[in-house]
C-alpha cells in the first residue's frame, strides 16, 4: 500500500502532540521538522513540502490553535487540511457535454496504464453512473495495444471503435465521435498512443487529435511508482495539451506516494482517480480528504462502506453492519464475511481505511490467502455451536481437540482465535467512532 512509510512516521509524529493541553510554538516547531523529514523522504518535491511547512507553522503558531480547548488536536487538524488543500481540496467531477456525447481523452506514457485505465473508466462510468461508454482505439504504435482493448471491451462487453494499425489517430478519433453521436453512446474513451518519453512528434499528434476532436476532458494516466519522474511527465504534458485533471495509477504497490502529494501543487490539476489494482473495477474516485486521513491514520471509513456497498450484498451489509454495532458478530460471521471481504480486495488495503487498523500488529500482518482461508474454515467448522458463539471458553484441551479436527496445530487455531478478538476490537473502534468522538480521545 503507498504512503505506508510517510503514514507509519507521521503517525508516530503527531501522536506526541495529540493530547497536549498546551502547545508551545517549540512543539510546533519539532513537529513539522519531523513532518518535514517525513515528506521528503516520500519523496514529495521539496518546493512543495516547504510551502506545506509554512502553512502549518503558521497556522499552528496562530490564535485558532493556541486559543482552543485541544490545542493538540487542533494542530492536527491544521496538518490534516493542509494535506487535503495540497492534494486538491474538494473532490472533482467528470465533466459532462452539454450536447452529445463527453469526450474523454486518455493521455501518458507507455505503460502508465493508459489502455487498462480507459477500460477501468469505462467500467466505472457504467457501473456507477449507468452511463454508455464507447472506447477508441487511437494507439497505432504499440504492439498489440489496440487487441489490448478490444480484449477489455470483451470482458466488459462494452463497444470499441478501431480502424487497425494503419490508420491515422486523428481520423480514428474524427471517425469514432461520428460513430458515438450514430449509436448514442454519452461518453467517448479515447486511448491514444504513449510513448518511452516525453517527445515532440507524440506531442504534436495528442495535440492534433486535441483540435480535431475538442475533448471535454483530457486525462493524464500517471504511473506513481515513477516518484519525481512522474511530476516532470506531468509538467510536460500539461504544458502542451493542457490537461484537465489527472489518473494515478498504481497506487496499490509498494510507492512512497510522494507524487500523488506533489502533482497537484505542481500541475495545479486535480487528480480525478487512482487505480488500485490491476482489476477492471480497480479504479477509485480520489477524495484528498480521505486520502488525507488514511495517511494520518485517522482511517477511511467512508471509503470502506462505499466498497462494501459496490462489492456486497446489500442484505448481508445491513445485518453485518447490526451485528457490529450489538457486538453480535460470532465466528460464524467471521467465516460468512471472509468470503465477502475477499471480492473487495486486498484485505491490506482495506485495513489501511479502518481508523487504528494499521496499529494492531495481528491484524497488519495478517493475510487470507487461499490456503488460509481453507484453514480458517476447516477450523471454525471443527467447533461447536458454542465455542463459535462464544470463543473465551476455548480451553487447552478444546483446542486440540479443533487442531486435530481440522488437520491444522494449536498455534493455528490460536492465530485465528487472536485475529478474531482483534477484528472485534477494531469493531468496537469504529462503532466508537461513529457513535460520536466524544471524550474517547485518551492522551498521546
Ligand atoms: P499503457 O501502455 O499506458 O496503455 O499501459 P497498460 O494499460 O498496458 O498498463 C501497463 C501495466 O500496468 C499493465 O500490466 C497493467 O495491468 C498495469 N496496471 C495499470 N494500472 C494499474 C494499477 O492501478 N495497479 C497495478 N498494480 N497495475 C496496474
Amino acid at each position: 500500500m503507498a504512503f505506508e512509510g510517510l503514514a507509519d512516521r507521521l503517525q508516530s509524529t503527531i501522536k506526541k502532540i495529540t493530547g497536549k493541553g498546551k502547545v508551545s510554538e517549540q512543539d510546533v516547531k519539532e513537529m513539522t521538522r519531523e513532518v518535514r523529514l517525513a515528506l521528503l523522504e516520500a519523496d514529495v518535491n521539496y518546493k512543495v513540502v516547504k510551502d506545506l511547512i509554512k502553512n502549518i507553522k503558521e497556522r499552528a503558531v496562530g490564535q485558532e490553535v493556541m486559543e482552543s480547548l485541544t490545542p493538540g488536536q487542533q494542530v492536527i487538524k491544521v496538518v490534516k487540511e493542509e494535506l487535503t488543500a495540497l492534494m486538491g481540496g474538494e473532490q472533482s467531477k467528470i465533466a459532462v457535454a452539454d450536447r452529445g456525447p463527453t469526450v474523454i481523452m486518455m493521455v501518458g506514457l507507455q505503460g502508465a496504464g493508459k489502455t487498462t485505465t480507459s477500460g477501468k473508466l469505462a467500467n466505472l462510468l457504467r457501473k456507477k453512473h449507468n452511463r454508455n461508454p464507447l472506447l477508441v482505439a487511437c494507439d497505432v504504435y504499440r504492439p498489440a495495444a489496440i487487441q489490448q482493448l478490444e480484449t477489455l471491451g470483451r470482458q466488459l462487453d462494452m463497444a470499441v471503435f478501431s480502424m487497425g494499425e494503419e490508420a491515422n489517430p486523428v481520423d480514428i478519433a474524427k471517425n469514432a465521435l461520428e460513430k458515438a453521436k450514430e449509436d448514442h453512446h454519452d461518453y467517448v474513451i479515447i486511448d491514444t498512443a504513449g510513448r518511452l518519453h516525453v517527445d515532440n512528434e507524440l506531442m504534436g499528434e495528442l495535440q492534433q487529435i486535441k483540435a480535431e476532436v475538442q475533448p471535454h476532458e483530457i486525462y493524464l494516466v500517471v504511473d506513481s511508482m515513477t516518484g519525481q519522474d512522474a511530476i516532470n511527465v506531468a509538467e510536460s504534458f500539461n504544458e502542451q495539451l493542457d490537461i484537465t485533471g489527472v489518473i494515478l495509477t498504481k497506487l496499490d504497490g509498494d510507492t512512497r506516494g510522494g507524487a500523488a502529494l506533489s502533482i497537484k501543487a505542481v500541475t495545479d490539476k486535480p487528480i480525478k482517480f487512482a487505480g488500485m489494482g490491476e482489476k477492471l473495477d480497480e479504479l477509485e474516485a480520489f477524495h484528498p480528504d480521505r486520502m488525507a486521513s488514511r495517511i494520518l491514520g485517522m482511517g477511511d471509513v467512508l471509503s470502506l462502506i462505499e466498497k462494501a456497498q459496490t462489492n456486497v450484498d446489500e442484505k448481508q451489509a445491513k445485518e453485518l453492519e447490526e451485528k457490529m454495532r450489538t457486538m453480535s458478530f460470532t465466528l460464524d460471521d467471521f467465516l460468512e464475511q471472509m468470503g465477502q471481504v475477499k471480492k473487495m480486495g486486498p484485505l491490506e488495503d482495506l485495513m489501511a481505511m479502518i481508523p487504528g487498523a494499521n496499529k494492531m500488529k495481528g491484524l497488519k500482518n495478517a493475510q487470507f490467502d487461499e490456503k488460509q482461508l481453507s484453514h480458517v474454515e476447516a477450523i471454525i467448522k471443527s467447533m461447536t455451536k458454542q465455542e463459535r458463539q462464544d470463543p473465551s471458553i476455548m480451553n487447552a484441551g478444546r483446542k486440540k481437540r479443533v487442531a486435530k479436527g481440522s488437520g491444522t496445530n494449536v498455534s493455528q487455531v490460536n492465530r485465528l482465535l487472536k485475529q478474531f478478538e482483534e477484528m472485534k476490537k477494531m469493531m468496537k473502534q469504529m462503532t466508537n467512532m461513529q457513535k460520536g468522538k466524544k471524550g474517547k480521545k485518551g492522551k498521546g
